[in-house]
């Protein structure tokens, strides 16, 4: 686990922002919000939370952050998104032209699972976390459609893949920071300062 000098930045353009910075203090590191370059230029690694993604995706381009965050994830800063985040960090949306972040190889479907689970929490197995399900919850959640060959799935609901990684590259389709189960997070902070979670991805 990272030591207190790691600082991780939780993007804070709109969503659940606060609730990231508990949960990784609880893991023992430093947050910070990032809103700018220069909030960009002092993490180590990156969360984009849940919320709005079209919103997000605009609010991106005109806080001058989109071109940095990719740069510095193609140079192997880790970035893990959750439900909204998972479509910014995804390849592409069906359905939608706006531009990701394409950081990772994965088509997603927004508000994918419909309203039987439009809002729920279900125990979820993830083997790469250990035994003990993971209690998930989903908020309008999307799912993902397409896999490419670098990204490992890590858990899946009915088929469909809900929690990736490729590299440095990690997305959920549910909200670990609602929980007060650290599991994810501690899994995201393990990426950090490591050599082998270099991005793998084209
Ligand atoms: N449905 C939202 C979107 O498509 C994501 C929901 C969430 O992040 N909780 O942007």
């Amino acid at each position: 686990m990272p030591g207190p000098s790691v600082i991780v930045g939780i993007l804070g353009l709109q969503g659940d922002v606060v609730e990231h910075v508990a949960a990784l203090e609880r893991c023992g590191v430093e947050t910070r919000v990032v809103k700018t370059q220069e909030d960009l230029a002092a993490v180590d690694a990156l969360v984009v939370p849940g919320g709005e993604s079209t919103t997000v995706m605009r609010l991106l381009e005109r806080f001058e952050l989109r071109a940095p965050i990719i740069a510095r994830v193609k140079a192997g800063m880790p970035l893990w998104g959750t439900c909204m985040g998972m479509i910014v960090a995804a390849h592409d949306v069906a359905g939608l032209t706006q531009p990701t972040l394409d950081l990772i190889d994965i088509t997603v479907r927004r508000n994918a699972f419909g309203r039987q689970i439009a809002s729920a929490e279900m125990e979820l197995a993830i083997p790469a976390l250990g035994p003990v399900p993971f209690p998930a919850v989903f908020i309008r959640a999307p799912w993902v459609e397409r896999v490419g060959p670098t990204v490992d799935v890590l858990a899946s609901v009915d088929g469909h893949p809900v929690f990736v990684r490729s590299g440095n590259v990690v997305a959920t389709a549910f909200h670990p920071e609602l929980t007060g189960d650290d599991r994810v997070h501690r899994f995201f902070l393990s990426l950090v300062g490591r050599e082998d979670a270099q991005r793998t991805a084209a």
